[in-house]
């Protein structure tokens, strides 16, 4: 069976073994409700990640091919973007295979973003402007600084 089968984004190659760990930590029969976001390409230094939904990537991943929980942030082909939106300043590390089946990724609010790896907790907000564009798509946010 081919798992890169109808999902919205391209696959590489290390997309590819992530799907492969995907399925092989999955029930039989059950599928991910969403296409995987693409795995870090490093785990070192150049790691950011999404101050909205805490996303990790590099710098480079989301200039690319953006947050793939957030499109309407359009960081592809914007740095300035890519600076605003996402963050160095965050700790802890969790990868989610299965983010409506895992408890661990419902405790960590990310039960409705796509598997992927997350940070567990930022402390950066969004600037203002970008958290207008969250309020033009009716999307709720609560910057950290008021948790
Ligand atoms: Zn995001």
């Amino acid at each position: 069976m081919n798992t890169s089968e109808n999902l919205p984004v391209p696959i590489t190659e290390d997309c590819h073994i992530f799907l492969v760990l995907l399925n092989f930590t999955m029930a039989p029969g059950r599928r991910p409700p969403k296409a995987p976001a693409e795995p870090p390409a490093d785990l070192g230094r150049l790691l950011r990640c999404c101050l909205r939904c805490r996303l990790m990537k590099t710098h480079s991943q989301f200039y690319e091919s953006g947050c793939e929980n957030c499109p309407f942030f359009n960081m592809v082909n914007d740095k300035d973007r890519v600076n605003d939106c996402t963050t160095s300043n965050f700790s802890g590390m969790i990868s989610v295979l299965d983010p409506e089946g895992s408890w661990a990724a419902k405790w960590s609010s990310l039960g409705k973003f796509a598997p992927g790896c997350y940070a567990l907790s930022v402390v950066d907000d969004l600037p203002e402007d970008i958290q207008g564009i969250l309020q033009d798509n009716n999307i709720n946010y609560r910057p950290p600084s008021e948790l």
